[in-house]
C-alpha cells in the first residue's frame, strides 16, 4: 500500500526536501496551461497573490510551535527532522504546498485508475480561511481550489480524533478520558467551529498543537493524507465523466442535470429556492462524493478495504461540515442553503462506502441487496471505527447539542426541501428506535 509507504518515505526521506526555485507558495504542476488558469484566477482577487504568501508563511508559525514543543521532550531532537517534512503535516510553508502536490497526484493516479474519466487536473491553494473547496473547468482541464483555511481546520480535527483514540474505540456511556482528556477534545472542536464561524485564522496565538509518536502518529498522517486526498477528490468527481451505477456499473454522467447552483451567493438566496437547481446541485455533490469514495479504495490511495485511519480522515471534511452547519442552525438567523446535501448523509455516507469490506459494498450497491447482517461490526474493524468516530463528531463538534437547539427553534424556512425531509426522516427513525 503506497499510502504507507509515502508515510514511511516522509519519516525517512531520501533527500533534501525539492527547491521549489523561488516559486512560493505556487505549486509547480505537469500542466503549464492549467498552472496559468490558476494563477489568472489568483490576479482576479486583488492582492491575490499576497494574501497567498501570507495565508502560506503563517503555516512555518505552525511547524515553529512544533519544533519548540519537540525540544522540550527528550527525545524531542531524534523526531524534528521527521516532523518538518511535507507528509508530517505538520505546518511549514513550503511543505503545505508540496503536500498538496504529492496529495494531487496520488490522486490521479488512484482516479486513473478507476472507470470516472476523470480529465486532467491542477491543483493550487486558495487563500481563504474559510473551510471550504472548489473547482473550475479550463479547457479540457480543471483547477481545483483548496482554501488555506480548509487544511488548517482538517488539521486540528484530524489530530484532535488521532489524540483521542481510546475515546474513539469506546461508546459514549464507556467514555473515559483518552489520551486527551474528554474536556480537551470538546475544547479543541468548539475553538475550531468558533474561528472558523468567525473566519479568524486557525493558526493564530494559541497555536494548536499536537505532537505524537509511533502508532499515533501513523495514524494521524494516515488520516491527514486521506482527508486532503478526499476533498481533492471530491472536486475531481464533480467532473467526472461517469459515475458509479448499480450492481458495479459506471453510468455516463448526465452533465445537464447535475450542475452547480446557478445561485451561489447568500445575499442572492430567495425563497422559494428553485426546485430543480435544489435537485441537481444536491444531486451532484452525491455523485462527486461516491466518485471521491471510489478513487480512495484504489491504489496507490488504498486497497479495497480501507484501514480505520483512511476512512476517519475521509469522513473529516464532512464532520467539520456537519459540526459548522448545526452551529449556524443553532446560533444564527441565516438560510442553511441548499447546494450541499445535508451533513450527516455524507458523513455517515463516506463512512459506510469506505468503512465496509469490498463484499458488503458490493451487496449495498446491488439493485436487489440481500439482507444485511445485523450483528454490529467487529471491534475495531474500520466500519466500527467509521461509526465511533460518526458518534465522537455527535459529542464533540456538538452536533447532537445544537441539532436540539436547532430543531427547537424550528429550521422551516432557512433549510432546503431535501434537508427538510431528511431532518423528519431522521427524527421519524429516532422515535422508532
Ligand atoms: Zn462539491
Amino acid at each position: 500500500m503506497l499510502t504507507f509507504d509515502l508515510i514511511r518515505a516522509s519519516v525517512h526521506p531520501d533527500g533534501p526536501i525539492e527547491d521549489h526555485g523561488g516559486d512560493g507558495p505556487i505549486p509547480r504542476t505537469g500542466y503549464g496551461d492549467l498552472r496559468v488558469a490558476y494563477l489568472d484566477a489568483l490576479d482576479l482577487v486583488e492582492g491575490g497573490v499576497d494574501a497567498l504568501a501570507a495565508d502560506v508563511a503563517a503555516e512555518d508559525a505552525v511547524q515553529a510551535a512544533v519544533q519548540r514543543d519537540l525540544a522540550l521532550d527528550p527525545n524531542g531532537e531524534r523526531w524534528s527532522s521527521s516532523f518538518a517534512e511535507p507528509l508530517a503535516f505538520a505546518g511549514g510553508a513550503r511543505q503545505v504546498v508540496r503536500q498538496l502536490e504529492i496529495c494531487s497526484a496520488a490522486v490521479a493516479e488512484s482516479a486513473a485508475r478507476t472507470p470516472a474519466d476523470i480529465p486532467r487536473f491542477v491543483c493550487g491553494l486558495w487563500p481563504d480561511p474559510v473551510p471550504a473547496a472548489r473547482s473550475f473547468a479550463a479547457g479540457d482541464g480543471v483547477v481545483v481550489l483548496v482554501n488555506t483555511g480548509l487544511l488548517a481546520a482538517l488539521r486540528i480535527v484530524v489530530q484532535t480524533a488521532a489524540s483521542s483514540i481510546r475515546t474513539l474505540t469506546g461508546l459514549p456511556d464507556r467514555w473515559v478520558d483518552g489520551d486527551l482528556p474528554l474536556g480537551y477534545q470538546y475544547g479543541a472542536m468548539s475553538d475550531l467551529l468558533e474561528r472558523c464561524r468567525e473566519r479568524r485564522d486557525l493558526r493564530a496565538e494559541p497555536i494548536q498543537v499536537s505532537i505524537h509518536t509511533g502508532r499515533a502518529d501513523l495514524f494521524r498522517r494516515h488520516a491527514m493524507l486521506s482527508a486532503y486526498c478526499q476533498v481533492i477528490a471530491h472536486e475531481l468527481g464533480h467532473w467526472a465523466r461517469r459515475r458509479p451505477g448499480p450492481d458495479d456499473t459506471w453510468l455516463d454522467d448526465n452533465p445537464a442535470f447535475q450542475r452547480a447552483a446557478r445561485v451561489t451567493r447568500a445575499d442572492q438566496w430567495a425563497a422559494p429556492i428553485d426546485e430543480v437547481d435544489e435537485v441537481a446541485t444536491s444531486n451532484s455533490e452525491n455523485h462527486a462524493d461516491a466518485v471521491a469514495c471510489e478513487i480512495q479504495t484504489r491504489p496507490p490511495l488504498g486497497p479495497g478495504y480501507p484501514s480505520p485511519s483512511q476512512v476517519i480522515g475521509a469522513m473529516a471534511p464532512w464532520a467539520l461540515h456537519s459540526g459548522l452547519w448545526w452551529a449556524e442552525a443553532a446560533h444564527t438567523e441565516d438560510h442553511l442553503g441548499w447546494t450541499h446535501p445535508y451533513p450527516e448523509l455524507r458523513l455517515g455516507l463516506t463512512g459506510l462506502r469506505l468503512g465496509q469490506p469490498a463484499s458488503e459494498l458490493a451487496n449495498l450497491r446491488a439493485s436487489r441487496p440481500r439482507p444485511v447482517a445485523s450483528d454490529p461490526p467487529a471491534r475495531g474493524t474500520p466500519a466500527d471505527m467509521a461509526m465511533k468516530f460518526q458518534v465522537w463528531c455527535e459529542a464533540m463538534l456538538d452536533i447532537a447539542r445544537n441539532r436540539e437547539i436547532a430543531l427547537e427553534r424550528g429550521l422551516e424556512h432557512r433549510t432546503s426541501t431535501l434537508d427538510r425531509f431528511a431532518i423528519e426522516l431522521r427524527r421519524g427513525l429516532g422515535e422508532l428506535s
